[in-house]
């Protein structure tokens, strides 16, 4: 099938305000947050409805083309860029399965973009469909009595909680990315939050989906009520990045808000001291619903962009909230800062006013936006450890910056032992955009010695692939690929993400 013959078809599903197809236009769709790795597709479809998702489906499945679900951009591990197409083109019509991740785990080349001088990479592949969710946008059903929402996979995230709150309900997973991200993105990466200490992350809030599959079959997984029978695939669908189909509706969970909320921010001098505090709440029982972490860098930029009156001197700031019945708050939050003054804590100021409380959160969920002012690029790592590990694992990370010379930023979810180092860059300069991933990579490996883990909450996606084996044995790959082969059998849905290719001696 030709280009043009491709955009005939899906303009007949679609419209012809849906699809975009000339280059220029294409660009916007060339990566995701993670832009160390770009590729255009050949066409980007604005489904309206499910019907539109499952026709484009179908035809991909007919015609052999990947296509790559896409939310609302934000992810940060390349999840909806359509990087693993491999050698398949609508030109040729040829497409072979096997080389897809192979194409996205070889070191993509740097050449330059042009744009403002960005030696950005453009990753091998391109091509194929992406499938952009962000006008299925409908709440569809909002049910207080038994506290859930059925909702399209473009609303976004804060959206949701905006339409309940002025009945005191909430949708609990919180990224700092909610104003502009997507539930269905949400659901596909099984997004955390600073919030999600306590709440969790978007697994426990989810109780069903309707799933197109790679087939193009929709089918309907979980329910409105809670323990559905049956293989729990609906825990298998969140976190599959979208390799697995496309989520076209969710029945999740609203919470009741909390009646109280106290939260402070306490000042330390050193990292190890602010750690010990983090592990110390915790370990005293008290369960904050968040416990979040800014360093030194990030301190100054989010200061400089919000004038929040944080000290600029200070070696982290930690940021502690508790929610919950009022009468136990007090307390909990008194237990709290003993805990933080016998940790060496240099100075705690408590949230007065609402405002205040506001002011700090915009300020710690605006803390990567900030880091424009200290760097024209930078590149967000995501890997966990447990939480007694944090000092440590930042003692490495600080090693690992001074040795390539390059600055390393840290933010993180402390309680969760979720940590995101910011490597900045300039885009510019085409050989420190060349040693980014190396860098991040050291950052991953530091993560698995420690007994922690190559992603929190942003995925795998095209970014961290190669870095699957530090976690996953062959036969373990092997049976998830055998797992993804039974959802979609011609390898189209989403390729060159989280699974790595199959090793040859495996192979045979
Ligand atoms: C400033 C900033 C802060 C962030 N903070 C957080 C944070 O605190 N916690 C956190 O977890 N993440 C965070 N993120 C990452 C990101 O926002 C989340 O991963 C988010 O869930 C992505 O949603 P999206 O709609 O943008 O999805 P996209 O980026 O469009 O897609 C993400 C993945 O989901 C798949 N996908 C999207 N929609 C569907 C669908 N309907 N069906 C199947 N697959 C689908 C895509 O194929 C892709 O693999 C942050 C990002 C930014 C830029």
């Amino acid at each position: 099938m030709t280009k043009r013959g491709l955009v005939r078809e899906l303009v007949s599903i679609a419209g012809r305000d849906a699809v975009v197809h000339r280059p220029e236009e294409l660009l916007t769709y060339e990566c995701d947050g993670y832009t160390l790795a770009r590729a255009t597709p050949d066409v980007v479809v604005h489904v309206g409805n499910a019907a539109h998702v499952q026709d484009i489906v179908k035809l991909c499945a007919r015609e052999k083309i990947p296509f790559y679900p896409r939310g609302l951009g934000t992810g940060l591990s390349g999840g909806c860029t359509p990087v693993g197409s491999g050698q398949w083109s609508v030109v040729s019509g040829q497409h072979a399965a096997r080389d897809v991740a192979r194409v996205a785990c070889q070191p993509v080349e740097v050449s330059a973009c042009g744009r403002t001088g960005s030696k950005l990479p453009v990753a091998p592949g391109g091509g194929g469909v992406v499938i952009a969710l962000n006008r299925m946008d409908r709440i569809l059903e909002i049910d207080l009595r038994n506290r859930i929402a059925v909702v399209e996979p473009g609303v976004i995230n804060l959206a949701l909680t905006e339409a309940v709150q002025g009945d005191g309900y909430f949708f609990a997973p919180d990224p700092a990315s909610q104003q502009a991200c997507s539930i269905g993105g949400n659901i596909a990466e099984n997004s955390g939050g600073p919030h999600c200490l306590k709440y969790g992350v978007t697994a426990n809030h989810v109780l069903g989906v309707e799933l197109v599959l790679p087939t193009g079959q929709v089918v309907q997984l979980g329910g409105k009520t809670e323990d559905a029978p049956g293989y729990d695939l609906v825990r298998l669908v969140i976190g599959s990045e979208g390799t697995l189909g496309i989520v076209t509706k969710a029945i999740v969970r609203l919470l009741r808000a909390p009646q109280g909320v106290r939260t402070m921010l306490a000042i330390f001098n050193t990292v190890r001291d602010a750690g010990q505090a983090v592990s110390d709440i915790i370990a005293a029982g008290i369960i904050p619903v968040a416990l979040e972490m800014m360093d030194k860098l990030v301190v100054g930029a989010v200061e400089a962009a919000y004038g929040f009156g944080f000290p600029l001197d200070a070696e982290v700031v930690l940021i502690v909230e508790l929610d919950g019945l009022e009468a136990g708050l007090d307390e909990g939050m008194r237990r709290a800062r003993e805990i933080c003054q016998n940790n060496r804590v240099r100075e705690i100021r408590m949230a007065r006013t609402v405002q205040e409380r506001l002011l700090l959160w915009t300020s710690r969920k605006g803390a990567f936006g900030a880091i424009g002012r200290l760097s024209p690029s930078f590149c967000t790592q995501d890997g966990t450890v447990p939480r007694t590990k944090l000092p440590e694992v930042l003692e490495k990370i600080a090693a690992i910056a001074e040795k390539h010379g390059v600055r390393i930023a840290n933010v993180f979810h402390a309680g969760d032992g979720n940590l995101h180092p910011l490597i900045l860059f300039d885009d510019r300069d085409e050989e420190q955009v060349r040693r980014v991933p190396g860098i991040g990579g050291e950052i991953l490996q530091a993560c698995v010695a420690l007994g922690g883990t190559i992603t929190g909450e942003h995925g795998i996606g095209s970014e961290k692939i190669e870095y699957m084996p530090l976690i996953f044995d062959e036969p373990d790959l092997s049976a998830m690929r055998e797992l993804k082969r039974i959802f979609d059998p011609g390898g189209i849905c989403n390729p060159g993400k989280v699974l790595p290719p199959e090793l040859e001696a495996a192979r045979a």
